[in-house]
């Protein structure tokens, strides 16, 4: 190679390498609004993997289409306003804002919430009879006695929760299995929650998610719930742990 090639290759090297460090900020810009934040789509709401319908008889068609094209759609909506008023850098995501939430307007921590709650909510049910893993099992047998029990626990926390909220079954941080209970769209990822950990499965208490069938019977809703919870998915999560 030539002085002046040799030359040429370096300064082309060089510019590749800076390149491939530019590369992910470069990307970031790409998708950004006019300021640099977020562009208002960036948070989405994963389709459905059943029919509105398909949850029947424990949650009805018209409760599962408002709930999801309406209200969760809204949250989806609202997270992504306040991601872009807020600055929020698109790497961010909704775990990663919920960590840090008390650093955040309420806006954001109602929808980052509302968001992220909703998205774990629809996975977490199915129109298929599924069962825990044998993992999941023992871990709910030696933490809460027995299923029955643990359901029992899990569905006095979804009960006695006043106004509107989630009752939770949760893996904190030193590894431990136990039911809590949050208002509004709170969750136990976020930094301010009273009983903090990771989420494995939540069922939402409010009115908006039983009101058209059951009225006032939220038990008999919590009842329903049960027939309907996609064990494969909570199991998967446990066990990712
Ligand atoms: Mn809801």
């Amino acid at each position: 190679m030539s002085n002046t090639s040799r030359r040429k290759f370096i300064i082309s090297s060089a510019a590749v390498a800076a390149g491939s460090l530019l590369a992910s900020s470069s990307v970031n810009k790409l998708f950004a609004g006019a300021n640099g934040n977020l562009p208002h789509s960036h948070f989405k709401q994963e389709p459905l993997t059943y029919a509105y319908n398909a949850l029947e008889p424990s949650i009805d068609a018209l409760t599962m289409e408002i709930h999801y094209s309406k209200h969760a759609a809204a949250y989806c909506k609202a997270l992504n306003d306040a991601a872009h008023a807020e600055n929020v850098d698109v790497s961010k995501t909704v775990e990663a804002i919920l960590k840090d939430i008390s650093k955040y307007s309420t806006k954001m921590r109602n929808n980052a919430g509302g968001h992220y709650n909703h998205e774990l909510f629809w996975k977490s049910l199915s129109p298929k009879t599924t069962v825990p893993s044998v993992k999941l099992a023992e871990a709910i047998t030696k933490t809460f006695g027995s299923m029955e029990a643990f359901k029992t626990q899990f569905s006095d926390a979804a009960k006695t929760r006043f106004g509107s909220g989630w009752a939770w079954l949760q893996v904190n941080n030193d590894k431990k299995m136990l039911i809590s209970s949050t208002p509004n769209q709170d969750n136990p990822l976020m930094d301010l929650a009273e009983v903090k950990g990771m989420p494995l499965l939540g069922l939402d208490v409010w009115e908006h998610a039983y009101y058209l069938k059951y009225q006032n019977k939220r038990a008999d809703y919590i009842d329903g719930f049960w027939k309907i919870v996609n064990w494969d998915f909570v199991s998967e999560r446990f066990e990712k742990m």
